[in-house]
């Protein structure tokens, strides 16, 4: 991969633009797919986002949104936009497996191919520019570099500004995580001096649910929850009945992996969820314990060090078995 710096004379001469991000885009992917989205409007290219699948509601709010083509309600379009591209960003992942259904055809496309991500052991064979940095707190921090980098500086707007700041809260943990850094700190201030309301966003995202999810965590926290004590491990397995009751759709279940490990003395935490077409795992973990590593091995997934995610297609009940199982083998690392 050539560095992105070599992209920026490329950018303006309207240039047919798609960008990507991982299925299921979180605020970082999102977040990150719209601030280079107004970006690369405001230099003159026909720009689209294309998400692989839908969305949390609670990312409607933010600037370009409306615009991102679900690519599982409009394919063919969103593969004639890909076929038709010169540029293609992905961003926020570091497999393209995680595009699920997009795979094939962003494999196949022939145009510039762009990598921006901050996730370990990324596939960079398949790229032709980009930058892969796990020491960043989340692609929108890389975004907002590659934006103040380049000649064009001074198009950084507000728009750009929510967009970016969202990820960056959202995969900080609201600037809690260690990787959070003294960078990540100077970019929010220099987003703030362009006027940026930050603590909108944070409403925007964390308090804009309804009723039945605060339930919903609710009875997963009394119903669904086991402590294995002796490896320091916290398990929750929610099943499609939950979904179904309290009707649960993208997004709302995200967090809830965050509650495992604020029992004292937890390491791992681990939210198994019965999705209809795979089962999903959310992994996260303190101190050394390396997650990445740990779905890598056994959950067909990855991620990072301290928060990973994984998937399978075998049952809820066969993946609670394995998973007690294959962390008898990590006793060592655990206590
Ligand atoms: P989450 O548990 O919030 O879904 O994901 C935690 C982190 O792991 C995020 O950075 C996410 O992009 C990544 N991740 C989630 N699922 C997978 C997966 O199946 N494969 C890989 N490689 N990364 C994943
Ligand atoms: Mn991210």
């Amino acid at each position: 991969m050539q560095p992105c710096e070599h992209l920026y004379p490329l950018l303006q001469n309207q240039r047919n633009i798609v960008i990507t991000m991982h299925q299921k885009p979180d605020g970082d992917a999102m977040g990150s797919a719209l601030g280079l989205y107004h970006f690369l409007k405001r230099l003159n290219n026909n720009v689209t986002v294309v998400s692989p699948t839908n969305w949390a509601k609670f990312l409607n709010w933010m600037p370009g949104c409306s615009d991102v083509l679900d690519y599982e309600l409009q394919t063919q379009k969103s593969n004639q936009l890909i076929d038709n591209a010169d540029i293609l960003f992905c961003l926020d992942f570091n497999s393209m497996h995680r595009t699920k259904k997009m795979e094939t055809i962003l494999l196949g496309a022939k145009c510039v191919k762009v990598l921006i991500d901050h996730h370990e052991q990324p596939a960079e064979e398949h790229f032709d520019y980009g930058e892969s940095d796990i020491t960043k707190s989340s692609t929108c921090e890389m975004v907002y570099d590659f934006i103040v980098r380049s000649p064009y500086a001074d198009k950084l707007d507000l728009d750009m500004a929510a967009c970016i700041y969202t990820g960056i809260m959202t995969d900080t943990g609201s600037f809690r995580f260690s990787i959070t850094s003294a960078a990540t700190h100077k970019a929010v201030a220099h987003l703030k001096e362009l006027g940026l309301e930050h603590s909108r966003i944070h409403e925007n995202i964390y308090d804009n649910f309804l009723e039945h999810r605060l339930r919903f965590i609710g009875n997963a926290l009394l119903y669904r929850l086991e402590v294995l004590y002796e490896y320091n491990t916290a398990l929750m397995a929610i099943n499609r009945r939950d979904l179904q009751k309290y009707d649960i759709q993208t997004g709302d279940t995200e967090g809830l992996v965050n509650y495992l490990l604020t029992i004292e003395g937890i390491k791992l935490g681990a939210l198994l969820i019965d999705r209809t077409e795979e089962r999903k795992w959310s992994f996260r973990s303190k101190g050394d314990f390396d997650v990445n590593e740990f779905a890598r091995n056994h959950f067909e997934g990855g991620g990072h060090k301290n928060a990973a995610g994984g998937r399978s297609s075998e049952n809820l009940e066969e993946n609670i078995r394995r998973f007690k199982e294959v962390i008898k083998a990590y006793e060592n690392q655990l206590t």
